[in-house]
């Protein structure tokens, strides 16, 4: 309501006038099928929420440009009318088949940071379904024999599930392999009382593949790192060989060798910024809140995480630069936002 009255008095003309020499990248994860925004409003938006907001970037008539193009006027101080930038994290499946039409549609650029490790798979992101499914059960308690003694036992389901799901997703990383973590999910689900074809259906729970990869590209997503296992150690030797390995499976993919990285669920750790510089990156966005002026570290870029339960006002307050004036006045910008995983 607030923010309505402060858009009616002119003050997100003046933020967005104001802010104009700063650059906004908007962030988005994969589109809900069934009731995965109710689950993660971070990681699934509704496809009419997005596409509403596709629409309000237009008629807000914001100039939407590449990610690489963007790069490139921030770093020689060239950003002059609020440009934006649309990055997509993952690679869900609902990219492809529900948000890559969108933005085919409106004609805007997109770049899709890839973590690649489930594209040369068929499965469902096992830690993601595990969650989902703690959360979807009405089962109060559960009553586990006979799967393994890790993890066998009666357990309080209510209250408990951020342990239940680490108990089942370190089980499963540790002792099995994909066909033995994809018969877990079907062994949970008969544990939490769920139909499992009713899970993952429509492939809401599975990355996009090579197929995939070949109509995104043809369709003008740019596709970039995000690391194969979706994890960025602090360990330099470690990290490289996440890039690496993204890097490869980028190129078998037929998508480039990527130079601009997006740090998985938004860590990072200061020797980070400089490793990417000496791996041939070019830029790297993280997941804290807020815009980016010349001179600003294109290695720590701020993004806004655009969510299913954010209301288009304060969607358009973010991009004016409102929201980041009133963060300014409580001394919180670039607070890390929720991320899923
Ligand atoms: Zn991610």
């Amino acid at each position: 309501m607030l923010l309505h009255v402060v858009r009616a008095l002119g003050f997100f003309a003046l933020a967005r006038r104001v802010s104009r020499r700063r650059l906004r990248i908007l962030c988005y994860h994969g589109l809900s099928i069934g009731d995965q925004h109710e689950y993660a409003p971070v990681m699934f938006m509704r496809p009419e929420v997005f596409e509403r907001r596709l629409q309000h970037l237009k008629r807000l008539n914001y100039p939407i440009i590449p990610l690489s193009e963007a790069v490139g006027k921030l770093r020689s101080g060239d950003i002059r009318n609020g440009e934006v930038v649309i990055t997509i994290d993952d690679g869900w499946k609902s990219t492809a088949t529900i948000a890559a039409p969108f933005l085919a549609k409106h004609r805007f650029p997109a770049s899709l940071y890839l973590t690649t490790y489930y594209v040369e798979r068929n499965d469902d992101v096992f830690n993601v379904v595990v969650q989902y499914m703690f959360w979807r059960t009405r089962r109060a308690t559960i009553s586990v024999a006979g799967v393994a003694a890790a993890l066998d036992g009666e357990y309080q389901v209510k209250g408990n599930e951020a342990a239940l799901v680490d108990q089942w997703v370190t089980f499963g990383a540790r002792y099995c392999d994909a066909p033995g973590r994809q018969e877990l999910l079907r062994t949970l689900a008969r544990q939490l009382e769920l139909d499992f074809e009713r899970v993952i259906e429509a492939r809401r729970f599975t990355l996009i593949d090579r197929d995939d990869v070949r109509k995104l590209i043809e369709s003008g997503i740019d596709i970039q790192l995000h690391t194969h296992r979706h994890t960025f150690p602090s360990d330099a030797l470690a990290a490289a060989k996440e890039i690496s390995e993204n890097r490869e499976a980028l190129e078998r993919l037929g998508a480039g060798a990527g130079v601009h990285f997006c740090y998985p669920s938004g860590r990072y750790s200061p020797d980070h910024p400089q490793l990417l510089a000496q791996l041939g990156v070019s830029s790297a966005t993280t997941c804290d809140v807020g815009s980016n002026a010349a001179g600003d570290s294109l290695f720590l870029l701020k993004r806004y995480l655009d969510r299913d339960d954010a209301e288009d006002i304060e969607f358009e307050s973010e991009l004016s630069g409102f929201a980041d004036f009133l963060r300014g006045l409580r001394g919180n910008v670039g607070r890390p936002q929720e991320t899923p995983q």
